[in-house]
């Protein structure tokens, strides 16, 4: 599963490379804003409150994160089979390049949120598609979804839960994104937003001080924190089905 989205990945970037080359995208209509600058698929139309949210929630997270938004370039497809008949399955950020690779119908701040992150700490330090990157970016969407909610509406099995977090520092499943964006809900909730932003820049090496950095800012070990969370995530089922 995770060597499969690792070549995924770099399939998709080798394939933006080659179309770039052939200056595929050079006739793609140009939408320039104060700091994004959006990329139209061939003959697509797209509405002005879409472009608005984006430039919206882009300020307003980076003002969460404590940075300076950079300039990015948006590529936009009108769905995801657009994108996979030309080899780039769009819902990707490059962190590194400040580009994204989009479609219509995703929420509006996740791709954005990762370019921000990487603003926070190198990818090297922060790998975008780890637990703690996938969990800001969820919780970051820009949708208003209450993760813990949203978490215990999906009956994950648990196993799942038994996991230690640190398995998932460089890769994290994407049928869990709200699984993360949960825990960075509870840590919010828990410990508040500047304990979190710390942490984030504390992450060196791919993440792998995270237990340590987690004593030192929360001052829990994850495993302990982990448990919590499941207390936390519990608390919140049984206030919603009344039952318990
Ligand atoms: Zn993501």
């Amino acid at each position: 599963m995770i060597i499969v989205m690792a070549n995924w990945l770099k399939e998709t970037n080798q394939n933006i490379q080659i179309l770039k080359e052939k200056k595929y995208f050079n006739d793609w209509q140009k939408l320039k804003t104060k700091f994004i600058i959006f990329y139209l698929y061939p003959n697509m139309t797209l509405s002005p409150d879409w472009i608005k949210k984006r430039t919206v929630i882009y300020q307003k997270n980076a003002k969460k994160l404590n940075v300076m938004p950079p300039k990015i370039n948006f590529f936009i497809f009108p769905n995801k089979e657009t994108g996979k008949k030309i080899g780039i399955i769009p819902a990707i950020a490059l962190v590194s390049k400040r580009e994204i690779y989009g479609h219509l119908n995703q929420s509006p701040g996740h791709e954005l949120t990762h370019i921000l992150l990487g603003e926070v700490n190198s990818p090297s330090n922060l790998p975008a598609n780890g637990l703690w990157s996938e969990g800001i970016c969820t919780y970051f969407d820009g949708t208003n979804t209450d993760r813990r909610k949203h978490t215990n509406s999906l009956g994950y099995p648990k196993e799942i839960f038994a996991i230690s977090w640190q398995k998932w520092r460089k890769n994290f499943p994407d049928d869990l994104y709200p699984f993360a964006g949960s825990i960075i809900q509870y840590l919010h909730d828990q410990f508040g937003w500047k304990s979190i932003t710390s942490f984030l820049k504390e992450l060196k090496n791919s993440g792998r001080n995270d237990n340590e950095s987690a004593k030192q800012i929360f001052k829990l070990p994850l495993k302990i924190i982990n448990k919590n969370w499941q207390i936390w995530l519990k608390d919140g089922y049984s206030s919603i089905s009344g039952k318990l």
